[in-house]
């Protein structure tokens, strides 16, 4: 796939210096910066980075993108916690998708615990 210029995560800046960078190693300093990256490495397909930063406790063995879940847009409706200095954080966020000619909605609330300074997304709550 191609990478996009603008980051799909919905800040409108270009993907390199947005979510790529945390695609490439660095650690999302917040646990929404790291849904939002996480929402991008759906869209660009990067399983790895959905697993490295997937914690340990709910992980996957193994991870099946879909390829015709074809991914519209991420919005961030609320955020708890999952600062510098904190060591949970809640993101409730919705996003839109577009599978066999159908659009949707997914609305949910990710859970993100800090391991070894790290964000690591944990499961819906
Ligand atoms: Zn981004």
């Amino acid at each position: 796939m191609t990478l996009p210029d603008t980051c799909p995560c919905g800040l409108g800046e270009p993907y390199d210096e947005c979510c790529g960078k945390y695609h490439r190693g660095a650690e999302p300093p917040s646990a929404e910066l790291l849904m939002r990256a996480r929402y991008s490495a759906y869209v660009v397909g990067d399983r790895k980075f959905l697993l490295r930063t997937w914690h340990d406790k709910t992980k996957p063995r193994a991870l099946t993108l879909e390829a015709d879940q074809n991914w519209q847009g991420l919005t961030i409706l609320a955020s708890e916690g999952g600062g510098l200095f904190d060591g949970e954080g809640v993101v409730e966020f919705q996003a839109r998708f577009v599978t066999d000619g159908r659009s949707g909605r997914m609305h949910d609330r990710s859970r993100f615990l800090k391991v070894g300074g790290a964000w690591r997304y944990v499961d819906e709550v």
